[in-house]
């Protein structure tokens, strides 16, 4: 037999017998549990991302409703001098159309 087909059949046998004995080698380095172990710092790592980004959102919500958002938008009608919302074209008290300065 030609040395290179006595290697070629080692190194076949070799990987057939891995595969064969694969969930004992997975057992013995302990790799199964690695990844449940890695599996569950994941999911407690994701749900604490989740919670966290839900606390950033809140916080952030209530600093906007902080803001004095009467002014944020709004607008002096010229006519009467009226304070109006951005939503409204006309003034809420004497009607004329929406002015172009914005306070
Ligand atoms: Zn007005």
């Amino acid at each position: 037999m030609e040395p290179i087909k006595v290697i070629a059949t080692v190194i076949i046998v070799e990987i057939l017998l891995f595969f064969l004995t694969r969930e004992f080698w997975c057992w013995y380095f302990k790799i199964n549990e690695k990844i449940e172990l890695l599996k569950s710092i994941n999911d407690r790592l994701t749900s604490m991302s989740l919670i966290t980004e839900k606390h950033t959102n809140e916080k952030a919500s209530k600093e906007k409703e902080k803001e004095p958002a009467q002014y944020k938008d709004l607008w002096y009608c010229e006519k009467c001098g009226c304070v109006n919302s951005s939503m409204d074209n006309v003034c809420k008290k004497c009607g004329r159309l929406k002015s172009k300065i914005m306070i």
